[in-house]
């Protein structure tokens, strides 16, 4: 028995399992943080090995009853476009897969054929049709299969839609926006060039089975209307039809259903001792987004606090000059602040779900192989 007042370097019996699986501050510090110093950032490299701090009684292997127990999502700004949310207990590999996912493995529909049948604008024709295939389309892909090479474009596989304007003689300029492109819930109204045979109806480029307005509630329409797609001067026009197919990102950025999807470590700017009056303001000052502020004590005195955390860019001024040993900044390594701005073809919060299932496939595959 240890003698009173005394501590046995083994612990004791009745010491909570919890406390001996402890890692010592510094060392759980490393494991769960990056930390950034003024030159570069250290221990960005986790601990990938479940038994690195085996010796020390503490197990850091992966379970799924580990993951279950700390994996959370907090969404923190969710609008029409754009969503932001907290991913918590996940590895950065995760995060960084639904990353790419959202960018390049998420359908959505966009303009893919386009039937010219008069430009006489100044942008040529495979410019102009670039500008289309880039305007976001309010079609909810999942209502829609893809289209193969061999496929006849039908109502499950193409949206049809058409433009036709011109600039009359002796008029201003026109602006043609994307508004003025016109959905086609009954197919293509461009007659292919064989004559039909007589009592035949004149065959178009798409054979629509039903009409679209039976398979989508909504008009699928595009989901900007004032997009600039080109520019008439008198006397030209352009008149065309646009065939919209299923496709995915990473065959091309037109498919993309995110301007952008990316994510962050959630920065953590700790004050290691009382920072005051003029210091404090030099401190306040360094920062370019204000993540400190002044907080009055009373007695003309001042002191910096940390107000605005998640805003840190981890431009490392605060930790340059003497407020080196005053601040410490460090990232949290398996807190992530994720951030998607759709385009438009379907909300952010349905994106991820979308994004969440795909990678759910992906692993029901890799079992099934390996089974
Ligand atoms: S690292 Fe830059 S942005 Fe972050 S708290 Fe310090 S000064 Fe502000």
């Amino acid at each position: 028995m240890p003698k009173k007042g005394t501590k046995s370097t083994k612990g004791t019996d009745d010491e909570p399992q919890q406390q001996q699986n402890k890692l010592p501050d510094h060392l759980e510090l490393q494991r769960t943080r990056v930390i950034c110093k003024a030159g570069a950032p250290t221990h960005t490299e986790g601990f990938q090995y479940s038994g690195a701090y085996a010796a020390m009684g503490v197990d850091t292997s992966v379970s799924v009853d580990k993951f279950c127990m700390n994996f959370k999502v907090e969404v923190k700004r969710l609008t029409e476009d754009d969503m932001e949310f907290d991913m918590i207990g996940v590895d950065a590999s995760i995060a960084n897969a639904f990353r790419r996912i959202l960018i390049a493995e998420v359908p959505t529909m966009a303009i893919e054929k386009v039937f010219m049948v008069d430009n006489t604008s100044v942008i040529a024709d495979e410019v102009l049709s670039h500008r289309l295939g880039l305007i976001p389309l309010d079609a909810d892909p999942r209502l829609f299969d893809y289209m193969s090479e061999n496929d006849v474009p039908n109502e499950r596989n193409t949206i049809v839609y058409k433009l036709h304007v011109s600039c009359q003689k002796g008029s201003p300029r026109l602006t043609v926006k994307s508004g003025q492109l016109e959905w086609l819930p009954e197919g293509s109204q461009l007659n292919m060039a064989a004559p039909a045979q007589s009592g035949n109806k004149q065959k178009t480029y798409t054979s629509f089975s039903q009409s679209q307005k039976d398979i989508s509630k909504e008009s699928l329409g595009v989901k900007f209307k004032d997009i600039t797609i080109a520019r008439l001067g008198p006397g030209q026009a352009i008149e065309l039809e646009a065939h919209a197919v299923k496709g995915i990102g990473k065959v091309h950025a037109k498919w993309s259903p995110v301007a952008t999807a990316w994510y962050k470590m959630l920065p953590e700017v700790v004050l290691l001792k009382e920072i005051k009056d003029d210091d404090a303001e030099k401190l306040v000052k360094k920062c370019p987004v204000n993540v400190f502020d002044i907080e009055d004590l009373g007695n003309g005195e001042k002191r910096a606090v940390v107000t605005k955390p998640r805003s840190c860019t981890l431009c490392r001024e605060c930790v340059m000059g003497p407020s080196e040993e005053q601040v410490r900044l460090t990232r949290v390594r398996d807190h992530f602040i994720f951030t998607i701005e759709s385009t438009g073809a379907l909300p952010p919060e349905v994106l991820f779900t979308e994004a969440v299932k795909i990678l759910e496939e992906k692993c029901e595959r890799v079992i099934s192989e390996l089974s």
